[in-house]
């Protein structure tokens, strides 16, 4: 019995960007060791989930992971409006009883659960594991700045005066080991005390440190500072302890996206190296009218070459696409029809536009790529330091904002920022900020960095590399949970 592989239960959260990830983890985990060592079960919600790079994922996991959907759960009660993270917390508060159902079932099997795996929206299942014994560490799939910030709400949330919004925090918010934080630099939905999803959010950090420990998609060279801050406040029992194992990215081989013919990448085999701009604002990252205008006229203005994925504009929500929403824009057929007129002819040679979806991982690691104009959402932001391409930082929305002032902030420095002005980034801003990232000082300054990086994130996970040791670490603890269970099953 003490022989047989440890069973892991990891649950993704609704989207794109939690699946891919956590694939990724189940990749790793049953990887582990002598391969031997792990099995694990990859559950996701039918909410949310039918996209076709969702399902190519998935189907390219290997047999020892096996999958199980959770029913979707009715939403149509939600306001039409009802923010990003209302829909996700909806979903998964309402899936809970079908989870605690398969948690069961999955106890009552041989093989049992070692450990279960929720990511950042799984902090109510926290409590459904705990209840059935079953040790939970929480996946970020963003970095442990954005995971200190979120467990330290309950607090910032206690001493804010009630009538005080965090964007109007007269002070940065000073966390240790973190780069200073404007209150507006926080997620979107603690921006507005009467949201529901703000309170989701505090409940979120409180229920957190029911964990036993924080698996954290980023690595020691990102973060150093902030990783050893942290643990510093674990050793001392303050927080569940905090194990960097990233960065987990896909390859160019290992799916999640229509790669290998794309026409895209023929265009990309065209270009000079090192001289296009990779402009794409992650799954769901969507554009004002006017910003799209600007883009637009900056891009064009800069002479640079681009290659831009482009989505409807919406002007109330910058995260409308997450859902499916950029989709049936109802005015037009493709997004194509939205940029301004003549600009896909004026700038045909030196720049491409494609509609909604593109296979971002082999494009950035394309020679031709020298840029990325990126929402600074935390997979793209890997996918662009494993291939060593600086990035200009363009947040839009979750915790965007916050990668953004690290990423852009002196010790990391792979991205540049463009200044906005009441929210616009205007055009002649967009032309000298993506000159410069391509041509300039500070882009070969970024660029240098980004190298680096791209080295130590290579090493992460060597033999004796710090993410591997991490890994090892909670991959041990599980191993003795699995162990403990038979022992007690064996008497
Ligand atoms: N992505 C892609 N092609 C696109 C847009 C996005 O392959 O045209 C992938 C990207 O490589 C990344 C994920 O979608 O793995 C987006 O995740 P991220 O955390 O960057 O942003 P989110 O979509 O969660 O805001």
């Amino acid at each position: 019995m003490g022989t047989e592989a440890a069973h892991v239960v990891l649950l993704a959260s609704p989207g794109a960007g939690h699946v891919l990830p956590m694939a990724e983890l189940a990749r790793r985990v049953v990887a582990h060791g002598s391969g031997a060592e792990f099995t694990a079960t990859l559950v996701s919600y039918t909410n949310f989930s039918s996209a076709v790079h969702y399902s190519s994922a998935v189907a390219s996991l290997p047999p020892s992971v096996s999958t199980a959907v959770l029913p979707e759960v009715p939403l149509d009660d939600l306001p039409a409006d009802a923010h990003v993270e209302t829909r996700i917390f909806t979903v998964v508060d309402r899936a809970l009883p079908h989870l605690r159902d398969l948690l069961r079932s999955l106890l009552a099997s041989p093989a049992g659960v070692a450990a279960f795996v929720p990511d950042l929206f799984g902090a109510w299942s926290l409590e459904v594991s705990g209840k059935l014994g079953i040790p939970g560490y929480v996946f970020c799939t963003t970095n442990v700045m954005a995971l200190h910030t979120l467990i330290y709400l309950p607090h910032l949330d206690k001493t804010t005066a009630c009538d005080c919004e965090f964007r109007d925090l007269p002070e940065p918010i000073r966390l240790p080991g973190c780069e200073p934080l404007r209150g507006a630099d926080l997620v979107d939905p603690v921006q507005d005390r009467t949201n529901p999803a703000y309170h989701f959010m505090v409940e979120v950090g409180r229920r957190y440190l029911l964990a036993d420990g924080f698996i954290v998609n980023t690595f020691d060279a990102m973060e150093h500072a902030t990783i050893s801050a942290f643990n510093a406040l674990s050793d001392k029992g303050v927080y569940p302890p905090a194990y960097a194992v990233g960065p987990f990215v896909r390859t160019c081989s290992s799916g999640g996206g229509d790669a290998g013919e794309h026409s895209c990448l023929r265009w990309l085999d065209e270009q000079p190296d090192r001289s296009v701009l990779y402009v794409c604002f992650g799954s769901g990252g969507t554009l004002s009218t006017e910003q799209m205008a600007e883009l637009a006229a900056g891009l064009e203005a800069s002479g640079q070459r681009f290659l831009w994925v482009v989505r409807f504009p919406r002007d109330k929500d910058r995260s409308a696409s997450f859902f499916g929403g950029g989709h049936g824009h109802g005015h037009g057929d493709s997004p194509l029809d939205y940029l301004p007129e003549g600009f896909v002819e004026r700038t045909r040679g030196i720049g491409l536009a494609v509609a909604e979806w593109t296979p971002q991982v082999e494009i950035l690691n394309h020679r031709a790529v020298g840029g990325f104009v990126s929402h600074c959402g935390w997979n793209s932001t890997l996918e662009a330091v494993a291939a060593g391409v600086p990035m200009l930082a363009w947040p839009l929305y979750a915790e965007q904002r916050m990668n953004a002032v690290m990423l852009s902030s002196e010790r990391v420095g792979l991205a540049l920022r463009p200044r906005e002005e009441d929210g616009v980034v205007p055009r002649e801003e967009v032309a000298a900020a993506v000159t410069e990232l391509i041509a300039g000082e500070k882009g070969a300054a970024a660029r240098e960095k980004a190298r680096e990086l791209r080295e130590a994130a290579a090493k992460a996970w060597a033999p004796d590399g710090p993410s591997r040791e991490a890994f090892q670490a909670v991959a041990g603890k599980w191993k003795k949970a699995a162990s403990a269970r038979a022992c007690a099953i064996c008497g």
